[in-house]
């Protein structure tokens, strides 16, 4: 069976086509510049890689040169568009609604549209993407909506309320949600299959480190807490970003500065975390040159905050969840970087965290155990696989 899964942006298109036999990736692409004029880039599972401009007035175009490029010409990896069996798309937020990965039909494209307003650039080009895929492949290729929010749904009321009058929560649903779901889910499901482990008993940290960053408390294989909040500008410094900040700096700004609401956002945003702090970059490589090569302070700063801010994380969700059996390290960022990963766990030693050096300098981008045979709480690099487990979902849904 081979599940086509769609991650629209709002002015990209990704998409990956995964035969589930052997959970092979046949080919991946990304589409961008959607609504400006269009670029596509295919790669194929044979190490072949084409890239052309086209334009994509909207995502329904862009969908369409997905299919066709899939189909014919040098990128070809399917003789005809029937060989999809079905369709996975992400989904930014799926409100209090959704609590799990669901099939696709009018009205669940007309929910996701009315949950614009807590996903403003997300949900209405991924609605999009649904309605030209229902297009192109007509209603009998199943499609199956897998949200970012929902694997978060299991936190407990004191975990995702605000301390707001209550009047909020019911009338605009005012709480914390938690992003990168699919993520948490994916790593912690799998450092359970890895180890063998019933999800029982278990108390997983998973650091979701990237352009985006993120943390949960994964208790007994479900989510028990998670670092972002009503929206994935809440809990750790990241590329723009801020994370958490006291809000009454966003008060106090507006009036000092006479910034608008959108201003502000656009602050908080697009010119905060690395960028904002460092003054140079919101790219964590390029911190980590201009620390190590120029001690640059700003650098130095941002990266300090960051590793400051995961200690505090795992050892605050020890504490919420009674314990931990594991930290896992995923994104960019933390499958990839040796040194943050060491900085993170470097003086966790009284919680039972003891890293293998060697191990984790070797990890670099595998799955790979990092903590010492003798540390209490294993650590673990595991690389994230979103799509995957948006196909998995897809396959499991469909077959039901
Ligand atoms: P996104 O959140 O957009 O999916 P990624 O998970 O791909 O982002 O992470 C991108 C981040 O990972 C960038 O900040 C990049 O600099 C960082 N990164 C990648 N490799 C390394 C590395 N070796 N050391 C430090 N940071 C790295």
């Amino acid at each position: 069976m081979k599940v086509l899964v769609i991650n629209a942006g709002s002015s990209s298109l990704k998409y990956q086509l995964i035969d589930m036999q052997n959970e092979h990736v046949l080919a991946k692409g990304n589409c961008e510049r959607i609504g400006v004029d269009g670029l596509i880039t295919h790669k194929t599972d044979d190490g072949k890689k084409i890239q052309y401009e086209v334009a994509f007035p909207t995502h329904k175009e862009a969908f369409m040169e997905v299919v066709k490029v899939l189909t014919s010409g040098e990128g070809k990896v399917i003789g005809d568009v029937k060989e999809i069996s079905a369709v996975g798309h992400r989904v930014l937020h799926g409100s209090e609604v959704y609590k799990v990965s669901t099939k696709i039909t009018e009205k669940v494209i007309e929910d996701i549209e009315s949950f614009s307003e807590l996903g403003p650039l997300h949900n209405p080009p991924q609605a999009a993407a649904m309605r030209a895929c229902v297009e192109v492949f007509g209603k009998d290729t199943p499609m199956v909506a897998v949200f970012d929010t929902s694997f978060h749904q299991t936190m407990p009321e004191k975990a995702y309320m605000y301390a707001l009058p209550y009047e909020y929560y019911e009338k605009y649903h005012i709480r914390k949600y938690g992003f990168h779901g699919t993520s948490h889910r994916y790593v912690s499901a799998r450092y359970l299959e890895i180890t063998g482990k019933r999800p029982e008993g278990t108390r997983v940290v998973v650091c979701h480190l990237g352009n985006g960053s993120s943390i949960s408390a994964v208790k007994d294989g479900k989510c028990y807490d998670t670092t972002m909040g009503f929206t994935p500008l809440d809990g750790l410094i990241m590329g723009t970003r801020s994370g958490a900040v006291d809000p009454s700096v966003v008060t106090y700004l507006m009036n000092k500065e006479h910034m608008t609401p959108d201003e502000m956002s656009d602050m908080l945003n697009k010119k905060s975390g690395f960028l904002g702090v460092s003054g140079l970059s919101s790219d964590a490589r390029d911190l980590v040159n201009a620390k190590n090569n120029d001690h640059h302070h700003g650098a130095q700063l941002a990266c300090d905050m960051l590793r400051y801010q995961i200690k505090k994380y795992i050892g605050s969700y020890a504490a919420a969840m009674g314990g931990l059996t594991a930290v896992c390290f995923t994104g960019g960022i933390g499958e990839n970087s040796s040194e943050l990963r060491e900085e993170c766990c470097e003086g966790l030693e009284f919680m039972g965290i003891e890293l293998d050096k060697t191990a984790n300098e070797s990890a670099s981008g595998s799955e790979m155990m990092i903590s010492a045979p003798s540390s209490k709480v294993q650590v673990w690099v595991v690389p994230t696989n979103e799509e995957l487990m948006i196909a998995k979902d897809t396959v499991e849904i469909i077959s039901k």
